[in-house]
């Protein structure tokens, strides 16, 4: 048998040693179930197509997976929910994989007192919600903007949410993990049998692992621990609009410095009016297709909504008077500056609940984004990383339009503030049944990671179509960090059977692929 062939007679085998190991109604393998298992928004989306799914109940069903699949040299793809839309969806890097879908395994245990949580896989942001608020918990979610997929998942892929807690892998306080080769660990404090502080104390002793097992291949996460945010008495913030689109270099050197010294603690977004409009309507309201989105449909869409060039919100969290105090800073900083409007938001406790991803409510509507052309949708979405500087922001959102501009796509952006850099979030939206627009989105996305590039950023996360091109700009010493990467996959996967490819990190046995 050949080192990285997936033989078609040991695929064979293996699905039926997958059937009599965790039951025949747990394993998927027809053409329907392949295709439900690939990625919705690809152009193509048989680039990809995983030979099935199986579906564990418990961990050691999925121990027993991933020792058949060590046997018979079978690569599995571990998903949470597969809702990693713009990204992948539930599809695997290398084709013929068999998609690992641990969304069977739901079991939520907190600690409200400390405000921390156990969820395994497939524990939906709605799932956990609703546990929450079914036992009036005082503890919040930190949800992205489409909740429908998994809290873990979202977490290991490094998602982020609105509120404070917004940075959600930074949130994980202790993992279990079902290495490559079966063998089950628990990170942190849990390495400690029976410990009480698993989900209490992030390190652990000696080196730290939890990040390990984020955006890699270096093992299956079964149980994720996660903190939760205690229910805030009040939520005070800015809804603030700018008229110009070179409004977004002053606004993020106004943003940048609170939130370096902690004023404001979650991470607020600049989205352009493109966010709106591609989730609330349909572009063949706006114009014709192929014309572009000139000066006129601009100011009509910006009208309809009455919104900026640019939205931004802020929100504070905590007892209402130091809020109040925050909030004033806040506007403060704002003084004299030449924003459209500014209007202030103001939630206490008691109040009708928000209902909104600020109070960590999961929504799914902004999928809705998919239909803005008339073909079935997806999109693709481009997010490098840079210092949290306005003249940087502006000389992105510049050069990033131009390149929109030349490849005929619709600008679609957003600045997102972190403590000390910014992420530019581009949805590039296109439409599955154009090929000349499905090429243009692939030129398009491959020239903004060139230009990103010449510039020192690199992506914060990728599609599993790009994560070669991605993980090759990170170049320091001739790519020394894919070396130690791929040094500690042969250690861990001497076979190379869990998710080949993810990040740009190969198993020996395929490295010939990149
Ligand atoms: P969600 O449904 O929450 O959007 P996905 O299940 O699509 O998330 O997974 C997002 C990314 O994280 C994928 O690249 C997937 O391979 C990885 N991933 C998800 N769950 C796990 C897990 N339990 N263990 C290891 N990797 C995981």
């Amino acid at each position: 048998m050949s080192a990285h062939k997936i033989e078609p007679a040991a695929l064979v085998r293996a699905f039926k040693a997958f059937a009599a190991a965790i039951g025949k109604d747990n394993v998927f393998t027809a053409a329907e179930d392949q295709a439900a298992y690939s990625d919705h928004y690809a152009a193509d989306d048989t680039l990809h197509r995983p030979s099935g799914a199986v579906a564990p109940g418990t961990v050691e069903d999925v121990q027993a997976i991933v020792r058949i699949a060590n046997e018979f040299r079978i690569p599995l793809w571990p998903i949470s929910r597969g809702k990693n839309f713009g990204y992948g969806g539930p599809a695997p890097v290398v084709k013929g994989s068999v998609v690992l879908d641990l969304s069977r395994m739901k079991k939520i245990e907190i600690d409200a007192e400390n405000g921390t949580v156990i969820v395994e896989p497939g524990v939906g942001f709605f799932d956990l919600h609703d546990f929450i608020q079914s036992r009036k918990l005082p503890l919040w979610l930190s949800v992205p903007g489409n909740s429908w997929g998994s809290v873990a998942g979202n977490a290991l892929d490094r998602g982020v949410g609105y509120t404070p807690y917004g940075d959600h892998a930074a949130r994980i306080c202790g993992l279990e993990v079902v290495l490559p080769e079966g063998e089950v660990v628990r990170t942190g404090m849990g390495a400690m049998k029976d410990s009480p502080n698993w989900q209490l104390y992030k390190p652990g002793f000696g080196p730290s692992w939890d990040t390990m097992f984020c955006q890699s291949n270096f093992g299956i996460v079964t149980k994720l621990g996660l903190w939760l945010m205690p229910e805030p008495e009040s939520v005070l913030g800015l809804n603030i609009e700018f008229d110009k689109p070179e409004d977004i270099g002053w606004a993020v050197d106004v943003v940048a410095p609170l939130r370096r010294e902690g004023i404001i603690q979650q991470s607020p977004s600049f989205g352009n009016w493109m966010r709106a409009a591609a989730v609330m309507t349909r572009r063949e309201q706006w114009t014709t297709p192929g014309k572009p989105l000139d000066e006129g449909v601009i100011t009509a869409i910006r009208r309809q909504f009455d919104i900026g060039w640019w939205s931004l919100s802020v929100r504070t969290y905590g007892p209402l008077d130091i809020n109040e105090a925050t909030l004033r800073h806040i506007q403060k900083a704002f003084n004299g500056k030449p924003v459209l409007s500014m209007k202030t938001t103001r939630w206490a406790k008691g109040d009708a609940p928000m209902g909104t991803p600020e109070s960590g409510t999961p929504i799914s509507f902004p999928l809705a984004n998919a239909n803005w052309y008339t073909g079935r949708g997806g999109h693709v979405s481009f997010s490098p990383v840079l210092p949290a500087r306005g003249d940087l922001a502006l000389a992105q959102f510049r050069r990033t339009k131009a390149l929109y501009d030349q490849f005929k796509m619709d600008y679609h952006a957003s600045f997102s503030m972190g403590e000390r850099s910014m992420t530019n979030i581009n949805q590039v939206l296109f439409d599955r049944d154009d090929a000349d627009m499905v090429k243009r989105t692939d030129g398009l996305f491959r020239t903004l990671v060139d230009d990103a590039k010449a510039r020192g950023y690199g992506e914060y996360r990728t599609h599993i179509e790009y994560m070669d091109l991605v993980a090759d700009t990170f170049d320091f010493n001739g790519h020394a960090l894919r070396r130690l990467n791929e040094k500690l996959k042969d250690a861990l996967d001497p076979r190379g059977i869990l998710a080949p490819g993810k990040s740009g990190i190969w198993p020996a046995s395929r490295r010939e692929k990149r």
